[in-house]
């Protein structure tokens, strides 16, 4: 914390800015401001101390850049309902959520609380974060007054606007209480959003059994039909699927968007090269779902449907500062999906390492670190976290050392390679891991019908075999990710 004298905003250069006002009891006070680019630089006439309170009124307005390429290339998606009327999004992740309102564009900050009020002439619906106070009636139009009573990336503002009819139920939470549940669908897909609603439901419940309540339920839980398929706009989840099932049985789309409010939204990665604590944690849990619907098997399968598209070009969390497109992309500009599928992949060797107990139990801590956590709803709940915090937790609820599992699987790009030797009766197995780092992950070996833990002590093991041509099958079920296999 630092004394200052200024005040910056991200504001995209395509909207004006008419006025910086101070706000105090005595009125407004016009302060002078520049334009710096894609920036607003308010003078606050003297310097502030930290801890000073202010209010400052920006007054600004245009037309905010339209998505190219939505939801990842962002802005307002402008088209039409099946029926031909309006029908609008904003989807900002990537782009930042300064392409429509002044804020600081990074997400190692949050307001702590949010009002949102628009204005749509009739028969449209404004349906956005939060909880709706009112609906003001002014004749052709009308105005939705949304609250969001916790802290909310800035990316996850969103604004959904066509003429939405409304499914809505109450969801009874793990937690005791109700939580008011709305699916906001275009009038054509009533029918399938009503079908759909049960299923959706379902996802909430396996998510607060496996993680801890729904962090909103003081707000509500939301759904919104969108033309780009998907976000996890805080408690109103963009939804751009077609209402199908994947061969797991399941919409993933929405059961992806949902885990976001646990690993995005209630835990928030504090630089964006942390990235994977959103995607990589949040495509685990599809295959943590697959397993509750289909089994074992579902799961691997799962698993080994995403492993074909891992890149390892750059690291899944590397050090230092990033921008999305920085972990979106490869330096060639392509697209690199690692904090995704490889980010899943590192989850899932790590509950071979440590066990079903251990890793359930970092997952619900990190998602809540202390049990009061689970119970807040005012807020105190949300966090900023790093991927150095969730080696801590894993630790902890391991009781093992795991410096050596994050530095070769999240801090450097390239994967260890599983070596192995039969020599007669004795297998022996050799981690070469790159940049010489220690890796001492044990690997699960069948031998006779039965799978024994060859512990790698110095990267290393040795297994003796009951003859010569016994059968032997390694990391037969690809527990760990791996160069060869896996
Ligand atoms: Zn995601």
């Amino acid at each position: 914390m630092h004394p200052t004298s200024w005040f910056v905003q991200d504001l995209d250069e395509r909207l004006s800015v008419e006025s910086v006002a101070l706000l105090t009891d005595g009125g407004a006070k016009a302060l002078p401001f520049e334009r710096r680019g894609g920036q607003i630089w308010t003078d606050l006439e003297r310097t502030r101390q930290p801890g000073e309170r202010l209010t400052v009124r920006v007054r600004y307005g245009g037309t905010p850049r339209e998505a190219p390429r939505p939801p990842w290339d962002g802005g307002f998606t402008w088209t039409e309902t099946p029926g031909g009327e309006p029908w609008i999004a904003s989807s900002v992740q990537v782009n930042g959520a300064d392409l429509w309102w002044p804020t600081k564009d990074h997400p190692s900050d949050e307001p702590d609380s949010m009002a949102l009020s628009f204005t749509v002439p009739r028969p449209l619906v404004a349906a956005s974060n939060g909880r709706l106070r009112r609906v003001e009636d002014n004749g052709e139009a009308r105005t939705y007054h949304w609250f969001v009573s916790t802290p909310i990336n800035n990316y996850g503002v969103a604004l959904n606007v066509a003429p939405y009819r409304t499914v809505d139920t109450t969801y009874a939470s793990t937690s005791g209480t109700d939580i008011p549940v709305t699916f906001w669908v275009v009038p054509a897909h009533y029918q399938q959003a009503e079908k759909r609603l049960p299923q959706f439901l379902d996802h909430l419940r396996f998510y607060e059994e496996t993680l801890g309540p729904y962090p909103f339920r003081a707000d509500k839980y939301g759904i919104a039909e969108t033309p780009h398929l998907g976000m996890e706009h805080q408690t109103i989840i963009a939804y751009g699927s077609d209402f199908s099932n994947n061969e797991f049985g399941f919409d993933y789309l929405h059961h992806h968007e949902l885990g976001h409010e646990w690993w995005g939204n209630l835990v928030t990665a504090a630089d964006w090269s942390d990235f994977w604590l959103h995607e990589g944690f949040c495509t685990y849990m599809q295959a943590l779902y697959a397993e509750e619907l289909g089994g074992r098997e579902a799961y691997h399968s799962y698993l080994q449907g995403s492993r074909g598209g891992i890149n390892n070009e750059q690291p899944v969390a590397p050090r230092g500062s990033r921008s999305t497109l920085e972990m979106y992309y490869l330096p060639s500009g392509e697209g690199d999906g690692d904090i995704y599928s490889k980010g899943a992949w590192i989850l899932h060797s790590l509950r071979h390492l440590v066990g079903d107990e251990a890793f359930f139990e970092a997952l619900r801590r990190m998602a809540n670190p202390r049990p009061e956590l689970r119970r807040a709803t005012d807020g105190r709940q949300c966090r900023f976290a790093t991927t150095d915090d969730f080696l801590r937790i894993a630790e902890a609820a391991s009781g093992r050392e795991l410096d050596w599992f994050f530095e070769v699987y999240l801090r450097q790009p390239a994967l260890p390679r599983l070596v192995t030797e039969r020599s007669g009766d004795e297998l022996r197995l050799r981690w070469d891991a790159p940049e010489e780092l220690s890796f001492p992950m044990p690997v699960p070996v069948r031998v006779g019908g039965e799978t024994r833990r060859v512990k790698m002590k110095g990267g290393e093991g040795r297994l003796a075999l009951p003859n010569a041509d016994a059968e032997v099958q390694v990391d037969r079920k690809n527990w760990i990710l791996k160069a060869n296999g896996g």
